[in-house]
């Protein structure tokens, strides 16, 4: 095959992939609020095994963590939601290869589309059960998961776990917590208290002047 060709269909591939991705946080976001936070009619099976048991067991504070071992069974999703999921991400770019007739389109999508659900399971399941593990040390997972806890404090905000396009992009993104609350102390969690609000300027600069007169903070 000519260089040029395969330099064609790994541009095809990189493009089914990286838009497979930003779909999939789009995906992510609309199953995480409307499927997995409510009931829809009759199929309320992810409503009751995430909003009620998951939330309900693993909360914003020390709760995020693991306390009792017969309570891991609840933080991965079930098996058939994997496929399910993989297949419903992947649709959209292998629409788009069907239509534009580049199957290779259609690989990108279905890697993309494995990738991601692989991802959100891995991550999910590291921050609710930390085990000082490598990834637990880097600096996407320590953003991510002061994400995910401020999700489990406030239910209606960062539905993302794996890339928080679609809660910036659709106003749900909270990147701290308005109000202090007890979180989790770890060392792949940051600090999600309330900034602390600056006095008026005024108010700094009697202190500052006080200060120097009398030396007494
Ligand atoms: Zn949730
Ligand atoms: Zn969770």
């Amino acid at each position: 095959m000519p260089l040029s060709r395969v330099v064609s269909l790994l541009q095809f591939i990189a493009f089914g992939f990286i838009g497979t991705v930003i779909v999939t946080s789009f995906i992510e976001w609309a199953v995480h609020r409307f499927v997995m936070h409510r009931p829809v009619g009759k199929f309320d099976y992810p409503f009751k095994a995430h909003a009620v048991v998951h939330h309900g067991i693993f909360r914003g504070d020390e709760s995020y963590h693991l306390q009792n071992e017969k309570d891991k069974e609840t933080i991965p999703m079930a098996w058939w939601n994997g496929p399910l999921l993989i297949a419903i991400c992947a649709t959209p770019g292998s629409l788009v290869a069907w239509f534009l007739g580049h199957g290779s389109i259609a690989i990108g999508a279905w890697v993309a589309a494995g990738a991601y659900y692989a991802t959100y399971e891995y991550l999910h399941w590291c921050m609710q059960l930390p085990r000082k593990r490598g990834l637990e040390r880097s600096g996407v997972f320590f953003r991510l998961n002061g994400h995910h806890i401020l999700h489990h404090r406030y239910m209606h905000k960062n539905f993302n776990v794996v890339f928080p396009l679609a809660d910036l992009c659709l106003g749900t993104l909270l990147l701290r917590s308005k109000i202090a609350f007890p979180q989790p102390v770890h060392p792949a969690v940051p600090d999600l208290q309330p900034l602390e609000e600056k006095p008026a300027l005024p108010v700094r600069v009697w202190r500052f002047v006080s200060l120097c007169l009398t030396g007494v903070k």
